[in-house]
């Protein structure tokens, strides 16, 4: 509550004058040439902003917000915890009862071979935690030449340090003096972008794994430790892989005795109609960065979840050099724990991984009838409720568009006008999807007619 009625005016100058946006063109926002939307409330599907506007939020958030807005069962269960204990820390064996019980049922739900979850608060974090676990145990294993890290490029791992030179999108590198050079990048899984449009998916996916292999082989196999990689590229277009893609691609690890970090912050709880994106691709993950869909963002909540494999050596340097020093002061927060703990039981109760599948489906093909055949379209692609449409200026080559011309931005801002809000993709004109995954084939089909409309308002 604030202690006055501020007017909208006066919110917009204090956001012009004193917020520092992420993401954000520091300089036009300053100057009031970028839009100020002060969101208030959302229920559903549906947020509303300080002006009553309403929008049917097609990406959650940031895909994040899977069980929908305006979930009392989180939201009492956040004020309960407060009520009982709004803090304690983690460290030295201490906890609470929802942090533990989370880590519990986080395991449940987890692929084959995982034991332990470690807590933090964005998937950023738990990046940098990986990495941390990842040279950890190399050199509890007396290799510590071993510790260089490949990622893909168009891979979004977050915009930390080490979590930010992950990420293989150039604008989160620019001026940043990044990468670190411990980091190296290998080929998008990008069929769609593939060099050579004569390879069949299969063909595709073994030219990925020959040039990871290549890649290792310059660098030196005794010095990759680790290969990153989300189930479904996300931030970087929302590509899922080709066929066999995964398949190949660990052959290539398990040969070389690299650790398989699966970066699971979009499609862990869900998103892709199986549990975790691991289960839908027959992945068999080192390690697996949770974030996101963990808590529904009702509270931020990360985690880093363990493998046996790992956990043992884990185990090993301690025995060898003592606890580990590593922690945050918000490591299992009660309160994103307990957020945590109703928002899974709120997943299973609302089918919603079900829903993500079916729906998904449902939603996926709506998208591919009303927009597949258009001159400018060059792919509607996507896995469960994560789909997006490629604009290309012309379909037979696969031309691009002129950044300058920003058809991407252009196509979501009518879409905004016809109450949808979808996410122009950071690189490439790519309109994203992906709306909470208690989406009905009523909403659905909202969004896919307000995004037939917008692509005919700006393409024709
Ligand atoms: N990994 C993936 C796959 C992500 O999509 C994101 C965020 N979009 C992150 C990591 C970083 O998470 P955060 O923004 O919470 O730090």
């Amino acid at each position: 509550m604030l202690e006055r009625t501020v007017s909208d005016n006066e919110l917009t100058a204090w956001d012009r004058d004193h917020f520092f946006h992420p993401s954000t063109h520091m300089a036009q926002h300053a100057r009031g040439e970028t839009p100020n939307r002060i969101i208030k409330g959302a229920e559903g599907v549906y947020i509303t902003d300080r002006n009553g506007k309403r929008s049917l939020d097609a990406f959650a958030g940031l895909y994040c917000v899977n069980v929908g807005y305006g979930r009392t069962k989180i939201t009492d269960a956040i004020a309960a915890q407060a009520a009982e204990l709004p803090y304690y820390h983690a460290y030295v064996g201490h906890g609470s009862e929802p942090s533990i019980r989370l880590a519990k049922m986080v395991i449940d739900r987890a692929p084959q071979g995982m034991s332990r979850v470690f807590f933090g608060l964005g998937g950023s974090d738990a990046n940098e935690t990986n990495i941390k676990l990842v040279w950890y145990v190399n050199n509890v294993l007396k290799r510590p030449e071993k510790k260089k890290i490949i990622s893909r490029w168009r891979g979004y791992h977050g915009s930390g340090l080490m979590s930010g030179s992950l990420t293989g999108l150039s604008a989160f590198h620019n001026l940043f003096d990044l990468p670190f050079s411990q980091v190296v990048h290998t080929e998008a899984p990008y069929y769609y972008r593939r060099p050579d449009r004569s390879q069949s998916e299969e063909q595709f996916a073994q030219h990925c794994a020959d040039k990871l292999e290549e890649l290792i082989q310059v660098e030196g196999p005794d010095t990759i430790a680790a290969f990153i990689g989300e189930p479904v590229l996300g931030t970087g277009g929302i590509v899922p892989p080709p066929k066999t893609y995964w398949d190949k691609i660990q052959a290539v690890l398990a040969k070389y005795d690299i650790l398989l970090i699966v970066d699971e912050v979009i499609t862990g709880f869900g998103r892709l109609g199986t549990m975790f994106g691991s289960d839908h691709y027959g992945i068999k993950p080192d390690l697996i960065t949770i974030a996101k869909g963990l808590t529904s963002a009702y509270a931020p909540l990360s985690g880093v979840i363990v493998s046996e494999k790992v956990w043992r050596i884990l185990e090993q340097g301690s025995d060898e050099f003592g606890a580990i020093g590593h922690g945050w002061t918000y490591s299992s927060h009660p309160l994103c724990a307990a957020a945590g703990v109703a928002n899974l039981e709120l997943v299973d109760e609302m089918g919603l991984v079900e829903n993500a599948r079916t729906v998904g489906a449902y939603f996926r093909q709506g998208l591919t009838d009303a927009l597949g055949a258009h001159a400018h379209v060059g792919e509607v692609r996507g896995e469960g409720l994560l789909a997006a449409v490629e604009f290309v200026k012309d379909r037979h080559d696969r031309v691009f568009f002129d950044a300058s011309e920003k058809v991407g931005p252009r196509v979501v801002a009518a879409l905004l006008e016809n109450g949808v809000i979808a996410r122009a993709m950071p690189q490439g004109d790519i309109m994203g999807f992906a709306p909470p995954l208690c989406l009905t084939r009523q909403e659905a089909d909202v969004v896919v007619a307000a995004a037939a409309k917008a692509v005919k308002s700006v393409l024709g």
